[in-house]
């Protein structure tokens, strides 16, 4: 391709509301350009880099025999409602009505789509097993859009499924799964580690992994173990930590305290007299022996509360410190001040209004028994679990746990019959007995892996692509436009590397070497030819964008030194 007619500008500065290192070079760039929040146009940069992260992800998948399909982002609300997550979804599903007022969603995920495929598809175990996927556009009105395309509200995913005849089956699905994601992020050139996980919203009876790529920007907290192989998400590590408090003998009466000049974590931690390091705390609250509030947990870092149901089962809101605040409010807010731990009685009722609180059990249940200004007493006893650094390693009892940061990239979850059972998946066995199909389900953001990528491949100059999802392999760089012999030379060059099958950025734009050279760097094509002064020579420079030795070579050299 010819630079002159790239269709994309670079920029020395990144829009002020860049908010992340990777979001800010694939700006200024030229890869994504944003419409509206958390909703991005990939220039032909980016849909390069896209297209060969999607051809990884489609390798590896047809590799394990997994079949590829397209299912549609446009779905009727009845298979949601059949589900049951029409209303556990919550306001991250965007829903809408066609002109017959009809309702519809846009897929935020396909488990019920490809549910019903397989029910009207598949009768008998001889199709059986079969893993379908797809890479497709995906939807989710995220409360807190950012990081450019690592948290967007439209986003490409690739979604699989596996239908098994039973558990087993289920183990090789996943298995080969697990397997072929480290092939995928391996082959993206990612540093990552593969972590158990809870099981969250999507709801399940198996295991599950999240694959995360190292990054100080990740949303996710690792705990890993510093003697074995140990490693999960927080929430895992926490359900695993030892007891750390009985809580009925720590907080006999909760006790009450004002927040009304109380607007950040940092001011909550601080007028509770906690050590100002993150923390955390699973509680239950009851009255009248129901248990009708939430567990809290909190992240002083990314200044963020998250809430669970009563039952722990699954995330049903994520608020930000000033919305848990208003929404708790005095008096009815109230905390112990135990060790590290801030439980927070959330105002169901304030919550759902507010629009942050979602999920069936609590729509069904919670809110109903909910009577705001009745006394609610903490009554968790043994279950207040906090992992920390340095903690002993439920695994192998040695070695202190450690914490990283990480993005998640990728999610492999074995399903069961979630939703087999609700949408009617059944085959017939063997022996002619009806069967349900026990389901797994697998993830990858590959839009959100460009943005992994680029926070793990750059430096103070720009991007340095891995090859194997760069743009282009190769990047000419004529150092004068208006010098014949190099312009003549380059073209040849550009020419043979393209014959050879390569693809190549050729830069026959009239610009200063500074300002081409710099494009490079922001840009970040692996390999640099530089056709310059000794051009006359048949000579050119040869470098790679990550390193910073260049060598010359034989004009005659290169195209073999390219391949
Ligand atoms: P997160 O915890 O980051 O919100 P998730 O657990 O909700 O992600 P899954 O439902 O597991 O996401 O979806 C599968 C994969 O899709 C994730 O592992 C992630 O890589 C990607 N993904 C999820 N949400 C987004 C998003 N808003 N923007 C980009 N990619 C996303
Ligand atoms: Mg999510
Ligand atoms: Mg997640
Ligand atoms: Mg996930």
């Amino acid at each position: 391709m010819r630079q002159s007619t790239l269709f994309a500008q670079t920029y020395r500065e990144a829009p002020a509301e860049a908010d992340a290192i990777s979001h800010r070079l694939l700006l200024r760039a030229g890869f994504v350009r944003s419409l509206a929040a958390g909703i991005y146009a990939f220039l032909p940069l980016g849909q390069r880099v896209l297209r060969k992260a999607e051809n990884i992800v489609r390798e590896e998948m047809d590799r394990t025999g997994a079949q590829e399909l397209l299912m549609p982002a446009m779905q009727p609300a009845e298979l949601w409602e059949q589900s049951g997550r029409l209303g556990a979804y919550g306001p991250e599903l965007i829903r809408l009505k066609d002109r017959h007022e009809r309702d519809f969603v846009l897929g935020p995920t396909h488990e019920e789509v490809v549910t019903a495929l397989f029910r009207d598809e598949v009768g008998s175990y001889r199709k059986l097993p079969v893993t379908l996927y797809q890479i497709q556009t995906k939807f989710r009105d995220e409360r807190r859009p950012r990081f450019g395309l690592l948290r967007g509200r439209e986003f490409v995913m690739k979604d699989a499924y596996s239908f098994d005849e039973d558990w087993e089956g289920l183990d090789r699905s996943y298995r080969a799964m697990y397997e072929a994601y480290r092939r995928i992020f391996d082959r993206c050139g990612l540093t990552y580690r593969a972590v158990e996980a809870d099981a969250g919203s999507i709801g399940g009876e198996g295991g599950t992994h999240e694959f995360m790529a190292l990054a100080d920007i990740g949303e996710d907290t690792i705990v890993s173990c510093a003697s074995c192989d140990y490693a999960a998400n927080l929430e895992k590590a926490e359900a695993a930590a030892p007891i750390a408090h009985d809580l009925a003998a720590d907080i006999p009466e909760p006790q009450r305290f004002a927040t009304p000049n109380i607007r950040t974590i940092d001011e909550l931690v601080s007028a509770l007299g906690l050590p100002a390091s993150r923390f955390a705390k699973t509680m239950i609250y009851v009255a009248d022996d129901q248990p009708v509030a939430v567990v809290v947990r909190g992240d002083r870092e990314v200044n963020e509360l998250k809430v669970k149901n009563a039952l722990g089962a699954e995330t049903i809101g994520i608020a930000d410190a000033d919305t848990v605040l208003r929404v708790t409010g005095a008096p009815s807010g109230f905390a112990g001040p135990v060790g590290l731990s801030v439980p927070v009685l959330v105002d169901l009722e304030a919550a759902v209004e507010d629009g942050w609180i979602v999920g069936a059990n609590q729509a069904d249940y919670h809110v109903r028994n909910v009577v705001p200004g009745r006394d609610y007493r903490p009554a968790c006893v043994g279950d207040y679990r906090i992992a920390a650094e340095g903690d002993g390693c439920p695994r192998c009892g040695a070695g202190g746990l450690r914490f990283s940061r990480g993005i998640e990239v990728g999610h492999v979850f074995k399903l069961g019959t979630k939703y087999s059972e609700s949408l009617n998946a059944t085959f017939a066995d063997r022996d002619g007995n009806e069967k349900t199909a026990i389901m797994g389900c697998y993830g990858i953001g590959v839009s959100r892996l460009l943005s992994a990528i680029a926070e793990q491949h750059h430096d103070g100059d720009g991007l340095a692509w891995p090859m194997s999802v760069a743009p282009f392999r190769a990047h000419i760089v004529p150092v004068s436009a208006n010098d014949a012999v190099q312009m003549a030379l380059a073209e040849r060059l550009y020419g043979e590397i393209r014959a050879a099958g390569i693809d190549a950025l050729i830069d026959d734009r009239d610009e200063r070497p500074g300002v081409k050279f710099k494009d490079a760097d922001l840009i970040g094509i692996p390999i640099r030819i530089v056709v310059g002064k000794q051009a006359a020579e048949g000579l050119v420079e040869f470098k790679h964008r990550s390193r910073t030795d260049q060598e010359t070579v034989n004009a005659g050299d290169v195209c073999d030194k390219v391949k």
